[in-house]
């Protein structure tokens, strides 16, 4: 199968986000009272969307290999987390605020002239830390000050030896972790991809100092290759290093891995060096010792550390733009999510051809063997052209058609592909095989 073409090379933002609210995708949060600024729920689509994208990240990083772990930890740690790790200190972005109307925007992302009144009036910048606070338990004073976490790295830090000695695995080994972290942006923006509460997907991988800069040269790769997989396309795509001056406080080298949104480049994963920053600073102001015996190299060092943290939602939103074609003139004309077989939210729809009483019953048959296997949808509504593309506008690799034919004549279905718009007769005793070749071939033209 050749790879998959697009009509159009790049959409614009309104037409995702306008594509995502129809379809259930993504909704403005709180939207009965008026929305709240810059967060989002996400629908029946968009939860499978985003939960596929944590589930093949998952996959990669812990399940198909030997040397990473997971771990879930808590989003509400010990205030001296966040001192140690220097978030309190300088989790910071520098603000300017508009001299007219007050407003304040961060430095780098402020053009000449205020967004809001137009005035080029701005103050000196000030540093504004990006730490949510809230209070724990009854009594709202500073010893009871507690913050939601803005990255879920800390959490494995701070666990280091609890999951070495636990699965007694060897340097070089990664502990990995999917969760929600909070940072009071800013300036947040553009649909999902920055907003205040977020999901990101971090592996710390713990390595001898001296082997940090080839692992943090694999982990560049391997990342930059994780997004072709699953179906992002390689022009859209490219790997930037940070300059000196970019480079956060715990840091000896990052580099981001951009696309291109509607926008412009946009970051989806950073790879940073982080050295032995972190356990040292968690040794001296906890005390305990979080070094490693190397018993191959018969020495003891604190190791360090190279992570790569992605976010789940600006990834989500890089697959739709990604994902988004529309084909055809008139009457033929088609809005197509052309999704990875993994990352689509329903691989397969079973369609009988009319909502008749002759179809029902074989159509629920073949329902359940189908979403027995995967992930299924049904749908009986309209005629089959507009289910087809509603199928093609959601992403759906698969239909499976139940006719007059099946019922009458030979027990076999057909199966549409949403990309080719070929179709094929099985007999339904090989179904499940011949969906799993076909959404095989998908994966294969899907290779970005
Ligand atoms: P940015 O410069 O875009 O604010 P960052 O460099 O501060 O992001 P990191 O601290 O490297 O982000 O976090 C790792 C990943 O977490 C980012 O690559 C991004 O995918 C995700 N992420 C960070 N902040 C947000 C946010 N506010 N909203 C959504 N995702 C985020």
């Amino acid at each position: 199968m050749s790879p998959i073409s697009r009509t159009i090379e790049n959409t614009d933002l309104e037409t995702i986000v306008g594509l995502a609210k129809r379809r259930g995708f993504v909704f403005q949060a709180s939207e009965i009272y008026g929305g709240l600024g810059s967060t989002w729920d996400y629908g029946p689509l968009g939860v499978e969307l985003k939960r596929n994208v944590k589930e093949m990240w998952w996959k990669s990083m812990v399940r198909d290999r030997d040397d990473i772990v997971g771990m879930d930890s808590a989003i509400l740690q010990s205030p001296e987390v966040w001192k140690a790790s220097g978030h309190i200190d300088s989790f910071t972005d520098p603000l300017v605020e508009c001299g007219n109307c007050h407003r304040r925007y961060r430095e780098d992302h402020v053009g000449d002239t205020c967004e809001h009144c137009g005035s080029s009036d701005f103050s000196e910048p000030r540093q504004f830390n990006l730490l949510f606070k809230t209070f724990m338990g009854p009594v709202e004073d500073e010893a009871a000050v507690i913050y939601l976490r803005p990255e879920t790295a800390q959490g494995i830090f701070i666990n280091y030896d609890n999951v070495q000695t636990t699965t007694r695995k060897r340097i070089p080994f990664g502990i990995a972790q999917i969760g929600k972290s909070f940072r009071n942006e800013v300036t947040p923006g553009n649909f999902i991809f920055r907003t205040r509460e977020f999901e990101q997907m971090e592996m710390e991988y713990f390595c001898k100092p001296g082997s940090d800069e080839e692992w943090h040269r694999y982990w560049i790769e391997f990342s930059d290759n994780w997004f072709k997989k699953f179906g992002i396309r390689g022009e859209k795509l490219r790997v930037r290093e940070h300059e000196a001056d970019e480079l956060p406080h715990y840091s000896k080298g990052s580099a981001d891995v951009e696309y291109e949104f509607p926008w412009g480049w946009g970051e989806l994963e950073t790879i940073s060096n982080r050295t032995d920053y972190d356990l040292k600073a968690h040794i001296e102001a906890s005390g305990r010792d979080l070094s490693f015996f190397d018993d191959e190299a018969k020495e003891r060092y604190v190791p360090f550390v190279v992570e790569p943290a992605m976010g789940a939602d600006r990834s989500a939103l890089a697959f739709m733009a990604d994902a988004y074609d529309e084909e055809g003139e008139g009457k033929d004309k088609r809005t197509v999510l052309h999704f990875h077989p993994d990352i689509a939210p329903v691989a397969v729809a079973v369609l009988p051809l009319s909502r008749n009483e002759k179809l029902a019953p074989k159509a629920r048959e073949v329902y359940d063997l189908v979403r027995a296997h995967f992930n299924a949808q049904f749908d009986d509504t309209q005629s089959i052209g507009r289910r087809y593309r509603r199928q093609d506008e959601i992403g759906t690799p698969l239909c499976v058609t139940v006719d007059f034919q099946t019922v009458e004549e030979d027990n076999a279905v057909t199966i549409r592909d949403r990309d080719s718009m070929e179709q094929i007769r099985v007999p339904i005793d090989g179904l499940r095989a011949a969906l799993e070749d076909k959404l095989d071939a998908i994966r294969e033209a899907c290779q970005g």
